[in-house]
This record gives C-alpha cells, structure tokens and sequence, in this order.
C-alpha cells in the first residue's frame, strides 16, 4: 500500500474550495488578466486541455463561493471543439458566471518543438484562433495562456500578444501550476500566502472523488469517444440522415 503524504493535496473539489477559502479569509483579491497586478491579487488561472465538462464544474463551485478566475480554452484540442453546439453553451454559462475566458493556445499545433516561428506569424495563428472564441464570447480576454510552454514563450513580452507567461504575471509574481498533479508532493502556498500570486489549474484533474492522473485523461478521453460516437452515429450511421 502507498503511503499518502500527510501535507499533500488531495484533487477533490472539497480541497478546492478550502484552497479558495484559505485566499478568501486572507482578504485576496481575485483578478482578471487584463488588470495590473497590485499586492494582494490573485490570479486565477484553468488550462482547458481535455474537459469543458470539468471546467463548467469548477466555474460553478468558484461562482459559488464569489470568486472570479479565467478559463483558456484550445481551439486546437482533438477532445473538444469550442464549436460545436453543447460545448459553446458550456463556454457561455462559464463566461456568464463572472469568468474570463480567453485562448489556450498550442504552438505544437503549428511548429514542430525547439522551432521558434517569427513573431508575425505566431500573431497571425493566435489572432485566427482568437477570432473562433471571440465569435462565442465578444469580451474575450486580450490575455493568452501558452499549452505545454516550449521555452521560448517563458518570460517573455511578445510585440501584439499579452501571455500569462509574461514577466508581470509569472517571474514578478509567485506562480504555482497543479500540472501532473504534481502538489501532491509538492502542496501550494506551504510558506503562507505571496503578496501576488498566479493559481494555474487544470480543471480535468479534480472531481468529487480523487483520481491519478493517467485515470484523469483516460476518463477525459472516454468521455469525448463518446460524444463523437453518439454524434457520428445520429449523423452518418442512423438511415435518415443518409443522402
Ligand atoms: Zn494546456
């Protein structure tokens, strides 16, 4: 039997919402990306990798205890498509529960790693993707959140392009990432709450009852094949349909 790390983190959604209380009772304001840092901030940051479903969960619980974050959503995700009907709804309610939502953008999608495109194009490709969200939701935010950030994106300013990556909210700022759940040995906030703080979670990893991490994308995974069955079936298999 494993041992459990007494101090870890457990990615249950009662652990969110005591981690959202912690900066409740500690009189931290939560803010929007496209706001300039001041002490006392917080900036809530969801990665949208593999389920809309999960990030519309943690809106509600975040709506629920008044607290605003921003949601990046991929434009280039092969397990959702901000699109397609059911998902633009998700995105709707997200964005009219009081959250931002702005694009997680993958640079793999386009440039093999270690490639660095010239800035021009990299403003093209995000500005086409920008424009699939913002047909959605007409106040998306200026701000974009880098998927799987090669090394260049990482503490940089980009002509055009606001980044979650950029100086004042990463290196000038306490940032903590729950990527592979990796607080499970390693839990947020252990020296107390940073006077600023950027939050980077990834809504697929938590849930009512805890999962691992592989368990995490497998459900993920199982969840969007069943969606395109049911969506193919209705559409390609089911005679009526048939031309
Ligand atoms: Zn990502």
């Amino acid at each position: 039997m494993k041992h459990t790390h007494s101090t870890g983190v457990r990615f249950v959604y009662d652990w969110y919402r005591e981690f959202l209380e912690r900066l409740i009772d500690a009189d931290r304001r939560f803010r929007g990306f496209d706001d300039t840092v001041e002490d006392g901030d917080v900036l809530l940051r969801h990665d949208v990798d593999l389920s809309i479903r999960k990030a519309r969960e943690m809106a509600r619980i975040e709506s629920e205890a008044g607290v605003r974050s921003t949601y990046f959503l991929l434009v280039s995700s092969p397990l959702y498509n901000p699109v397609e009907q059911e998902t633009r709804r998700a995105i709707r309610e997200i964005d009219s529960l009081g959250h931002d939502i702005g694009l997680h953008f993958s640079t793999h999608a386009y440039w093999p790693p270690g490639e660095e495109p010239s800035e021009s194009r990299l403003r093209t490709h995000v500005r086409n993707e920008r424009d699939v969200l913002e047909d959605i939701v007409p106040d998306l935010a200026d701000t974009i959140s880098f998927h799987i950030p090669p090394e260049w994106v990482l503490d940089r300013r980009f002509d055009g392009i606001d980044s979650t990556y950029e100086p004042a909210y990463f290196s000038r700022v306490d940032y903590c990432s729950d990527s592979r759940q990796r607080w499970r040995d390693d839990p947020p906030l252990t020296d107390g709450i940073p006077d600023k703080l950027q939050v980077l979670t990834h809504p697929s990893l938590w849930g009512d009852r805890e999962q691992t991490f592989t368990e995490c994308v497998q459900s993920a995974v199982a969840e969007a094949t069943r969606r395109a069955t049911e969506c193919a079936t209705r559409e390609f298999l089911e005679e009526r349909y048939s031309a």
